[in-house]
């Protein structure tokens, strides 16, 4: 990180109204934000210093309707960016008019650059950076993103990084498991943080994560910080920061947790829903095998072999049971290996790097694993235990065909598993396809099941959930 020191805080003024563009110098034109380094991330962030120069042959792209800043619309340019996703054609232009938004949409839709396009088009430093290409990164913090794990917090930081290349404005990646040191020094230069709710509001309570000026709170993911118990802390966070001129919410599912949140803290907003059916992805190919509990390894290993995933995620439940099967894999050669909650941050983050970079085919992981992690290419999802709750569902599929690529998704279903896939059946209103393997066929019912199917005219071997007229 750089240690640059600038006199004063410049760009501590309030946001005033936006400015109109004139085409000329004046106005919203020329935003650069000069991009520092994201700290406490681990690798891949950018190095310390100042915006880069634009490069002369950027492709054009269709974000130039928003009427961004110059150079954050070259920042999405050289991102690769050419078209806005459907959830940034819906929140780009609220957020810009400074409302308060509610974006239902799940993970692989862009929703991340959704809102922080918007949000870094509004400050100062980006706007004028066109006019003012050696402006150093400075503080104090403008926009501060929440978000459930680690994982998606440095991929929301490596996101900002990308978008603020050619703009002084630098992001700093704040969670737990690392030394806080780093962090407190790149909050001193930064208006961009984003970090997990412990780690921030540790930050917050020592006096290091000043909110005073801040413009905007993002709540990523909200449904899922729910679900890992971060309810407190992010009531505690949206209080610290009470300054705040906006509020931005982003949530898989608006489920009663969630609205309580929003008519507590969000007051008058606007909100950007993507269609229930549209929840996991239609080039997503979902299948799921009815499978004996003791015979889900044996399945498993069959099922990798047949699909030889180029690039392929297994969710697992347990910590003890991704151990298992990553050692099971890897004793017969499939190029397996693990992430979970128990292994160091820096071994995660050199197994995400590695898995990224394509040196091994297969990554177990449990679901903390499954938030955030933007990996391009997934061909594969295999749900080796269907996950308890429906939203988990859509999240790790939502890993695969992301962006618009294909990808396939695989669930084991076990006897006491039907209520779990009715649940995620009706979460994402799409019936799933079921699979046999040879071999694999339940043979027989366990007594309960039995009983039930022939109270409801079923053939033996299907379980009493399993609507027969619907599978055929
Ligand atoms: P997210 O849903 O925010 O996790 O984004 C999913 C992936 O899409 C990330 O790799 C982004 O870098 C990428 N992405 C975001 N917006 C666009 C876009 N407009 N065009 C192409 N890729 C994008």
């Amino acid at each position: 990180m750089s240690d640059k020191h600038h006199g004063g805080h410049p760009h501590r003024s309030q946001r005033g109204p936006r400015k109109p563009r004139d085409g000329g110098g004046g106005g919203r034109g020329g935003g650069r934000r000069g991009g520092g380094p994201s700290s406490g991330g681990g690798k891949g962030f950018k190095s310390a210093g100042r915006a880069e120069p634009v490069p002369a042959d950027l492709p054009e792209t269709k974000f130039a309707e928003f009427d961004l800043a110059p150079n954050l619309e070259a920042g999405i340019a050289a991102a690769g960016y050419i078209e806005p996703s459907p959830i940034q054609a819906g929140m780009i232009p609220l957020v810009l008019e400074e409302k308060n938004v509610v974006g239902r949409a799940q993970t692989g839709t862009g929703k991340t650059a959704a809102f922080l396009i918007p949000l870094l088009g509004l400050l100062e430093p980006v706007e004028d950076a066109a006019e003012d290409p050696d402006a150093s990164p400075t503080g104090p913090v403008r926009i501060l993103i929440v978000a459930p794990t680690r994982e998606l917090a440095i991929q929301i930081a490596k996101e900002s990084d990308k978008l603020t290349r050619f703009v002084p404005v630098r992001t700093v990646c704040c969670y737990g498991g690392t030394s806080i040191d780093d962090q407190v020094k790149a909050l001193r230069d930064c208006m961009v943080v984003a970090g997990t709710p412990g780690r921030l509001l540790d930050l917050i309570r020592r006096g290091h994560l000043d909110l005073g000026s801040l413009d905007a709170i993002v709540l990523d993911e909200v449904d899922r910080m729910y679900d890992l118990g971060f309810r407190d802390d992010v009531d505690r966070i949206l209080a610290a920061g009470k300054s705040r001129q906006q509020t931005i919410l982003t949530s898989a599912t608006l489920n009663d947790d969630v609205e309580n949140l929003i008519a507590k803290h969000m007051g008058e907003h606007e909100r950007v829903i993507m269609e229930a059916k549209s929840l996991t992805v239609d080039a997503i190919d979902q299948t799921f095998y009815f499978v004996d509990p003791r015979r889900k390894q044996d399945l498993l290993i069959e099922v990798l072999k047949s699909l030889k995933p180029a690039k392929g995620i297994v969710f697992v439940r347990t910590r003890f049971s991704v151990d298992r099967i990553t050692y099971q894999l890897q004793q017969r050669g499939m190029g397996a290996e693990l992430i979970h909650s128990g292994l160091p941050q820096r071994k995660r983050e050199r197994i995400l790097e590695l898995f990224r970079e394509g040196k091994f085919p297969l990554l177990i992981a449990t679901d903390v694993a499954a938030r955030g992690l933007d990996i391009d290419d997934i061909t594969h999802v295999v749900n080796f235990d269907i996950p308890n709750h429906a939203e988990d569902y859509v999240h790790r599929v939502g890993r695969t065909a992301r962006m618009g690529k294909e990808g396939a998704a695989v669930t084991f279903v076990t006897i006491d598993d039907g209520p779990y896939l009715t649940q995620v059946e009706k979460l994402i209103n799409k019936e799933i396809r079921q699979e046999m393997y040879p071999g694999f066929e339940l043979e027989k019912p366990e007594p309960a099941a039995k009983k039930e199917a022939k109270k409801q005219k079923r053939p033996p071997g299907l379980p009493p959930w399993a609507n027969v007229a619907r599978r055929r």
